[in-house]
């Protein structure tokens, strides 16, 4: 090829350039990552070359060199790789390479805005970003002639001989005038340091600087902005755990350090290396997402791995590195791939393995760091059967004494003492060691045990648990009074009446805060025990809880508080309240005749409304008793208050009330 040629790519569009850049808009960054890729594989590839004995000459320090000229704006691309002769940049640029960007533009014109931004467009994407792109290349096959190729943008090309030197590839780019940015050192660097922080070929870009007379100078020295060595691509037996936090502390400058790691490191039936690290994590609001950063041959692909991975999974931190993850393909495509399937089954199985032997090997340094480690963990149980399945082995639940215990555990210690009448394991559990203080020393009081449940997926959790483990019922320590939290035996209560009960029920409801439901019964939780006793119902307060979190059950979600009042009616306060009810308010007496089956409508009505004036009438002596009736106040409040529900003005009038009371008890 001694003369200059001049061809046509083959392309069927008229002209692919503005269509590519119309569509990858985006996307353009990632020109550099498959530039710098092609020339570490062209270095790699005579790596192999010289390793096989195929090429037997001096091999030169195997590296990429970039260099950017920013006034002119022009980017080059140095390799000392494999190089090509004018028939493989024929053979691979102007046919294959513009070829198949034609077919794959022509086969997803219509979904392109959904591809998965990573795909290989190879040497192609130069265009994004430049209005004119040239190759020179010296292969290093015997006697092969330096060639020049270079193209405008336009399908058009020319390839001519030149006379060169090195061997190797010098891609050069002229940067567009919409691309500028890239002519930016500090942006060269940004990406460098994004896409190619772990190549496994130096890449070097400009030169180290020191610190000379008040300023940074360059020195002579290259600078190599990447580790072509990356810890997940070192033997696991070979590194102690140091190595694996430095790493740890290089990735995410930022972060605490983190609780336990993982080394992937499989060869079949699928290739996978990488290091996850377990965070430290409190809530999942502080959360942030997608932390786990995707290679491919030490080449960075995405820290999107929410496809490829199970969403709890995304949780973790670190790196995956696997040729076998598809790029090319859509998002919805890649989950339904066989290999990316196995993938996430494998790493699912290997967190749960590294889990298990934690609590197997390092149970101290388990329990030191499960508070962190829970919401991971409980997170997985909840999306994840197999993990869940798996998780019961190796999971922690915490008592309110700050004692730890497997799900076996638990059940021994607890199972003589808390199973009921019906043989079910009724575990206690609190939300708030300091709210629920009281319910938690009833329970103690009585012999039982009480869990903390105090991580913000506790209730669905809690939910989850009763299905998996047979037999068993949680019980919040304040959802009832503590004699009924585990039913030991069929109690009898005294019956009450249903005008009394209703009378009982007045007469609270005109004391307690307005706004709220109550469900007032009578109880005989013996003389000692406080008078009355409010708790949460709790299946109503679960259900709540988790359609705030978003668990759907709307329902439940806008309703109006409700409130168990439970009067104990052994108790000598509520017995003088009670009399002086009697003494005070006249019974309600006889309620006038229902009307006749045969009356009329009008008839009817008039006689329902004759029977609720009479009980309106007495329910508002009851009311009028109740407001007057300063004992009822203060049992009320009080135990308002044991549960943190007494606020601005009752809690102003109760602290008045008392003491008057306590001045009345020590002054008179
Ligand atoms: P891909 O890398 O996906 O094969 P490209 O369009 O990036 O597609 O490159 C096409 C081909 O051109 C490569 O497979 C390689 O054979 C050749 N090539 C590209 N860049 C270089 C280079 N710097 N050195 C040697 N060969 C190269």
């Amino acid at each position: 090829m001694a003369t200059k040629t001049k061809g046509q790519i083959g392309v069927t569009t008229e002209n692919i350039f503005p269509v590519i850049k119309q569509f990858l808009y985006s996307d353009h960054e990632i020109f550099l990552r498959e530039l710098v890729a092609n020339a570490v594989d062209a270095t790699q590839k005579m790596k192999a070359l010289a390793e096989s004995g195929d090429y037997k000459e001096e091999l030169g320090e195997l590296k990429v060199r970039l260099e950017l000229d920013e006034k002119k704006k022009v980017l080059k691309v140095i390799d000392n790789g494999i190089g090509m002769t004018a028939e493989e940049v024929d053979k691979y640029i102007n046919q294959i390479a513009f070829s198949s960007a034609g077919e794959f533009l022509e086969k997803y014109k219509d979904q392109i805005g959904s591809i998965i931004g990573h795909f290989g467009l190879g040497f192609y994407s130069a265009f994004m970003v430049s209005k004119k792109v040239t190759i020179e290349s010296l292969s290093w096959k015997e006697g092969a002639k330096g060639v020049k190729w270079s193209c405008d943008g336009s399908p058009e090309f020319t390839m001519e001989e030149m006379d060169k030197k090195e061997r190797g590839t010098v891609i050069t780019l002229y940067l567009d005038d919409d691309s500028k940015e890239y002519a930016e050192k500090s942006r060269i660097e940004g990406l460098l340091q994004k896409y190619c922080k772990f190549m496994p070929v130096p890449i070097v870009f400009g030169k180290e600087q020191e610190w000379k007379d008040g300023k940074y100078v360059d020195t002579d020295k290259d600078k190599v902005i990447n580790s072509v060595e990356p810890l997940w691509t070192k033997a696991p037996a070979d590194l102690k755990e140091e190595d694996y936090l430095g790493f740890y502390r290089n990735l995410y400058p930022m972060n605490e350090e983190p609780l336990f790691y993982i080394h992937l490191n499989v060869d079949y039936p699928f290739n996978l290396t990488g290091i996850l690290y377990f965070p430290k994590l409190k809530d999942r609001v502080a959360v942030e997402r997608n932390k786990i950063s995707l290679y491919c041959n030490q080449m960075f692909v995405t820290d999107h791995v929410d496809n490829i991975v199970p969403d709890f999974m995304t949780l973790l931190h670190g790196v995956i590195d696997s040729p076998d993850i598809p790029l090319n393909v859509s998002r919805s495509y890649l989950q339904s791939d066989a290999n990316v399937k196995k993938i996430s089954t494998y790493i699912t199985k290997k967190v749960a393995d590294r889990l298990e032997g934690i609590f197997k090997d390092e149970r101290a340094q388990l329990e030191a760091k499960w508070d962190n480690l829970k919401l991971f963990i409980e997170y997985g149980m909840l999306s994840d059967e197999k993990f869940c399945e798996r998780a019961l082995k190796f999971a922690l639940l915490k008592n309110t004494d700050g004692k730890y215990f497997s799900f076996d555990e638990y059940k021994t210690a607890v199972e003589s003492a808390q199973t009921d009448k019906d043989k079910k394991l009724v575990y206690l559990y609190a939300t708030d060691v300091e709210k629920q203080y009281a319910f938690i020393e009833a329970a103690k009081q009585k012999g039982y045990d009480v869990l903390l449940m105090d991580c913000e997926l506790d209730s669905h959790y809690v939910n989850l648990l009763e299905q998996k483990l047979s037999d068993t019922r949680f019980a919040r320590v304040d959802s009832d009074a503590v004699e009924n939290l585990i039913q030991k035996e069929e109690r009898t209560k005294t019956e009450m009446k249903e005008d009394e009960r209703y009378d009982l029920e007045n007469m609270f409801k005109a004391v307690l805060p307005a706004g709220k439901d109550y469900f007032v019964t009578g109880d005989n939780l013996g003389a000692e025990a406080a008078p009355i006793l409010i708790t949460q119902n709790e299946f109503m307060r679960r259900y709540r809880e988790m359609s705030a979190l978003g668990g759907g059950m709307n329902f439940y979600g806008s309703m109006p508080e409700s409130y168990n009042i439970t009067v104990n009616m052994d108790n000598p306060l509520v017995a003088k309240v009670l009399d002086a009810k009697a003494a005070e308010v006249a019974p309600q007496g006889e309620l006038p005749p229902e009307a006749a089956s045969d009356a009329s409508d009008a008839e009817k009505e008039e006689a329902r409304k004759a029977r609720e004036e009479v009980r309106k009438a007495h329910r508002a002596d009851v009311e009028a008793f109740a407001s007057g009736n300063e004992i009822l106040h203060q049992i009320v409040d009080l135990a308002l208050l044991a549960n943190g529900m007494l606020t601005g003005k009752a809690l102003s009038d109760f602290i008045a009330r008392s003491q008057k009371v306590v001045t009345d008890a020590y002054l008179k």
